[in-house]
């Protein structure tokens, strides 16, 4: 008889999107004449600019040819987006990588879920809280994260970092009496909380890393908005290269969400009992898997462009003009708030310490604005709420007039 992976039914349900869009609903019932602004949700509102569509129709008519037709192709990536991501890097953060070193994907999404199949069922984890919730469950899948306690609404197995308004929503290095995971999950700039970690910071995690052997699972897919003096890849830390790997993503660099482009980076030198993982990985993805698309790799060729540098950045520029105004307009009416400054996203405080769940449903009925409840996230994003900078300037512009209405300012 069949017996299911019992990792899976031990998965809680996937409630707070959920839940969401049954709230969305209701509303949308009872205020049919007051359209809603959703600044909940990750996705982007650009579209891809001039130099990538360009480059998708010139693609397109290559494979309409005989001898431009492309079939299957290196599950790694072409080498021609390979080695473009690797100068990249070259000449964004001064970090040398090999184009061997890069694995191509069809995002990060899937590359932060499947990594954790090269390690052991005992492997210990620790992950931010609050957290993209991918790292979580694809642990959970995978065994390692024991048994969900819907109250506290924590694994057993799992080790947790809290990030708070105490240590400015950063993760701690665990102290000498503190269990040691063998694989760490760091995300920066940080969903949901905005946040980003500065340079000492990375040095002291890559310190710890290579003391005791663990690995950094570094998420990097919202380096484009980095605007301070901060590092852009984990790989810019001295030592990073024998105990990171690095995730990147076209989604948020570049309006791919729906064409579907992104990276690891597992540097040659990195191994673990004798195992060099970007061998391992390379063994993993030629056996799961079959390479991007390529119309979406001919794509990202050309967001490295002249142009599609220039009109990238026009994008990313376009979003933070959203996060400026918000952090701006929120802050005059007295919110607490982090994040938007390195980030798409921004971090709220709720007013007098209101449940995650109820400030949405006051944002939601008083306003007609949605964001993302931070509880969501985690236990530790209990009283916090997130706005993303991914809206059009005119709806963000709209959402922050109803918010001033409806807080009576
Ligand atoms: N990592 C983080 C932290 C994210 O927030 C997201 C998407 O929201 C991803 C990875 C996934 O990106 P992709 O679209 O490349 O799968």
């Amino acid at each position: 008889m069949i017996q299911i992976n019992q990792n899976y039914t031990k998965l809680p349900g996937n409630y707070l999107f959920a839940d969401i869009s049954r709230k969305i609903s209701l509303y949308q019932q009872r205020h049919p004449d007051k359209p809603l602004i959703r600044l909940g949700i990750g996705d982007v509102t650009r579209p891809l600019a001039p130099a990538i569509i360009s480059q998708l129709h010139q693609a397109v008519d290559e494979q309409a040819e005989t001898a431009t037709f492309k079939g299957y192709g290196p599950e790694q990536g072409y080498a021609f987006l390979r080695e473009k991501i690797a100068k990249d890097y070259q000449n964004r953060c001064g970090v040398k990588i090999q184009a061997d070193e890069i694995f191509v994907s069809d995002g990060s999404k899937c590359d932060t879920g499947n990594f954790g199949e090269l390690f052991a069922d005992d492997t210990k984890v620790a992950v931010c809280d609050p957290v993209y919730p991918v790292y979580v469950d694809s642990n959970a899948m995978a065994g390692r994260a024991g048994t969900y306690n819907q109250k506290t609404g924590r694994w057993s197995q799992l080790n947790y970092l809290p990030c708070l308004e105490d240590n400015d929503f950063l993760p701690q290095i665990p102290g000498p009496a503190e269990p040691v995971p063998d694989l760490i999950y760091l995300c920066f700039p940080n969903n949901p909380t905005g946040a980003m970690a500065g340079r000492e910071l990375l040095e002291d995690w890559v310190a710890y890393a290579r003391e005791h052997g663990s690995l950094i699972l570094y998420d990097a897919a919202y380096a484009a908005f980095i605007r301070e003096d901060l590092p852009l890849s984990i790989f810019e830390i001295e030592g990073a290269r024998s105990c990171a790997v690095e995730f990147c993503s076209f989604s948020k660099l570049a309006g791919f969400t729906g064409i579907r482009l992104g990276y690891a980076v597992i540097p040659d030198e990195l191994a673990f009992q004798g195992v060099q993982l970007n061998a391992l990985w390379s063994r993993r993805q030629t056996t799961k898997f079959n390479g991007a698309c390529c119309l979406a790799q001919s794509a990202g060729a050309a967001v490295f462009s002249e142009a599609g540098q220039q009109q990238i950045k026009d994008a990313i520029r376009y979003y933070q003009e959203n996060a400026d105004l918000m952090i701006q307009a929120l802050s005059e009416m007295g919110f607490k708030l982090s994040g938007g400054v390195n980030a798409p996203y921004i971090w709220l405080k709720t007013p007098d310490n209101m449940p995650s769940w109820d400030f949405f449903d006051l944002l939601l009925n008083e306003a007609g604005v949605v964001g993302t409840p931070g509880s969501g996230f985690g236990p530790c994003g209990e009283g916090y709420f997130r706005l993303t900078a991914f809206g059009t300037h005119e709806h963000t512009a709209q959402a922050i007039d109803r918010i001033k209405q409806s807080f009576g300012q």
